[in-house]
């Protein structure tokens, strides 16, 4: 199990991250593993609203780079597969039963629903890094406390920075 620690920094701050590679932690990995986001999560799927993208260059082995990146897409594929499941096989067996108030929100309730063990084996077993971000901050989340926090160290020069939600940029 590895929960990850989140680092939110204003969206602005050019993040800067110590030379080690995100995924392994080795030193100098001379390459960058390339993590674009937009707000494409399954709170996505629960505001029904889809933020401008977000692109943060992060070091890491080549090797290790593709493997982060995989996940990541395969994450989101498996994300899109399960609410379409959702919405295009399973909520036509429901439909004519919910009031057409209701439905959008019956509709989000399904694919939430559908896409919750695969949120929650995500949050048990995190990737070793990931980003989200949001309007005006981004969380960079790390499963390496060691890493977390020399990130959060060579960071410190930006607007605010909270490691978990508190305020440690003072
Ligand atoms: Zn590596």
């Amino acid at each position: 199990m590895a929960m990850s620690i989140d680092v939110n920094l204003p969206r602005s701050h050019p993040a800067r991250f110590p030379d080690r590679c995100v995924v392994c932690g080795r030193d100098g990995p001379q390459s960058h593993a390339r993590i674009v986001t937009g707000t494409l999560g399954w709170w996505t799927w629960v505001l029904w609203w889809w933020g401008g993208p977000f692109m943060v260059k992060a070091p890491a082995c080549p090797g290790c780079a593709w493997k982060l990146q995989g996940k990541r897409g395969a994450s989101v594929l498996v994300t899109i597969l399960l609410a379409a499941l959702a919405l295009f096989l399973v909520w036509p067996w429901f439909k004519d039963t919910v009031p057409p108030v209701l439905r959008r929100w019956a509709m989000m309730g399904l694919a939430l629903a559908c896409i919750l063990p695969q949120i929650v084996i995500e949050v048990l077993y995190a990737r070793p890094f990931d980003v989200t971000a949001f309007a005006d901050s981004v969380d960079y989340e790390f499963t390496s406390h060691l890493y977390a926090a020399e990130f959060a160290v060579l960071n410190m020069d930006a607007a605010w920075v909270k490691i978990d939600g508190d305020d440690v940029s003072g």
